[in-house]
């Protein structure tokens, strides 16, 4: 029989069957517009089946969300793309995530060489992606709060990146992004979202514009 920690083992195994699937999933991706090498590699190379709840391969590279517990989900790896590409990640950039979920999204931005920060309101899900993300290696912040509040202790960030629905765009975080930073959030409090990117200029001014319609989960006050 096995034991709990053998089937631990098997979750993170990256079989060539994972690693085929994830080639078709980055060539779907690319059919679908995304164009930018570095985030299709970085997602080529992030084991998505392990950040899933079944872990069943079946689903993991499906271009959809899936439920991550605590009624919440891993965003669709298109979404994850649009948003990625959006945000122009360079190396070594310091880039603050809210909304941790599954640790999905941070770990492709592990993968682009980033400096992620990245914070989650549910305790329950914070405990579970830091072990994960721990469990695979990957080296990131992770903190434990409501994103609204961002995280002033280490910031400005060069890139700031809303994985929730935003009824509102948090004002301490556009304090918290860097002249010449960009900010990437799904706006509006419907059932779907206007994916916005706020490009602030080296004089403080902000840049709005548009970038088509996504569904998320709320971004909610507080934390739980
Ligand atoms: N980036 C995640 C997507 C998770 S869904 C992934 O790759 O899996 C959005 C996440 O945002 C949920 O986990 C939700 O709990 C979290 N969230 C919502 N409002 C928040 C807030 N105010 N602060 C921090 N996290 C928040």
């Amino acid at each position: 029989m096995l034991k709990t920690k053998d089937f631990i083992i098997m979750d993170l195994i990256d079989s060539y069957q994972h690693k085929g699937l994830r080639n078709k999933l980055v060539q779907e991706l690319r059919a679908k517009g995304i164009h930018d090498d570095q985030v299709l590699s970085a997602i080529g190379r992030v084991p998505r089946h392990t950040f899933m709840e079944s872990g069943f391969i079946n689903f993991a590279y499906k271009d959809q969300a899936f439920p991550i517990g605590n009624g919440q989900t891993i965003s669709q790896p298109f979404t994850v793309a649009v948003q990625t590409q959006l945000l122009q990640v360079e190396k070594r950039q310091k880039i603050l995530e809210i909304g941790t979920g599954s640790g999905y999204q941070a770990a492709v931005l592990v993968e682009m060489g980033a400096k992620v920060f990245s914070i989650e309101r549910f305790r329950e899900l914070y405990l579970k992606s830091k072990a994960h993300l721990e469990s695979l290696n990957y080296s990131l912040h992770l903190f434990y709060g409501d994103g609204y509040q961002g995280k002033a202790t280490y910031g400005p960030y060069d890139r700031i990146l809303i994985t929730a629905a935003a009824p509102e765009i948090p004002i301490a975080l556009i304090e918290q992004l860097k002249p010449g930073g960009r900010m990437v959030l799904p706006y509006g409090s419907g059932d779907t979202q206007v994916m916005t990117l706020i490009e602030k200029t080296m004089d403080g001014e902000l840049l709005k514009s548009t970038h088509g319609a996504f569904a998320f989960v709320p971004m909610l006050k507080g934390t739980s």
